[in-house]
């Protein structure tokens, strides 16, 4: 029996199929969920936000009842940089989330912040977004890497000493040379600086732009979460460059 429920939800991408539009959102009150409905119009474009009241039925498609839009990421659709960008949020949202995941609110929230951000702010480093977004993600699957591994009480990377440290994808944590052996397989070496990127990115609740932070260690940086993400998703992820 279908029950009729109303969601929020902003769209990650739009397929015709035989005059029907089906539409993969991510939705505050379920995550990933299809959508199916016809004369949508601009409220079926990607990145709009919007109310659906949908049949909730036990297909994996949901037909649309009724829509309201609620708001548009505009600036977006005009700058390719931030299209890209916005892009591959939504492609990593598509392939590491679920239906009815735990933290979907979060993750919606997330969503539309770094949009939002990405709308409004021009100044805004891409990579720090996109690192902020992809460690966030993380975090809200369930999967956050764990930054002291190392099990010593006396740590130097814990203490904050210049030491070699390995990131293990498998493992999903940083252990250190002083404390530890090499993980086997399936890791990289990352330097200070990188470790303590990433315990910034563990600090913050907003995201907010850093003073002095280089280029190469940002770039590392998403290289790595993008990996991270990879390892525990099956599907292919087509906007990573390789590590
Ligand atoms: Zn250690």
């Amino acid at each position: 029996m279908k029950e009729s429920i109303s969601i929020e939800a902003i769209n990650l991408r739009t397929k015709k199929v035989n005059g029907f539009k089906i539409l993969t959102v991510f939705s505050k009150e379920y995550g990933l969920i299809k959508l199916s409905g016809s004369k949508l119009g601009g409220r079926s474009e990607p990145f709009v936000h919007n109310r659906y009241w949908i049949n909730f039925g036990s297909n994996d498609i949901h037909s649309i009842k009724q829509t309201e839009f609620i708001d548009h990421f505009r600036n977006l659709s005009t700058d390719l940089d931030k299209l890209y960008l916005a892009w591959q949020f939504a492609e990593f949202i598509e392939a590491c989330s679920h239906f009815h995941e735990e933290r979907s609110e979060q993750i919606f929230d997330l969503l539309f912040e770094c949009l939002d951000q990405l709308e409004r702010n021009n100044d805004v480093n891409n990579v720090e977004l996109v690192n902020y977004f992809l460690w966030k993600l993380t975090e809200f699957l369930g999967y956050k890497p764990n930054l002291s591994m190392c099990e010593r009480t006396k740590c130097s990377l814990l203490e904050g000493e210049l030491v070699d440290s390995w990131f293990s994808f498998q493992q999903g944590g940083v252990s250190c040379s002083a404390c530890s052996n090499k993980p086997t397989s399936d890791f990289v070496t990352i330097l200070p600086g990188i470790y303590k990127q990433l315990n910034y990115l563990s600090s913050i609740d907003e995201f907010q732009s850093q003073e002095s932070i280089s280029d190469n260690a940002l770039n590392f940086v998403r290289t790595l979460l993008q990996r991270y993400l990879q390892t525990h998703t099956d599907r292919k992820i087509k906007s990573i460059n390789g590590i």
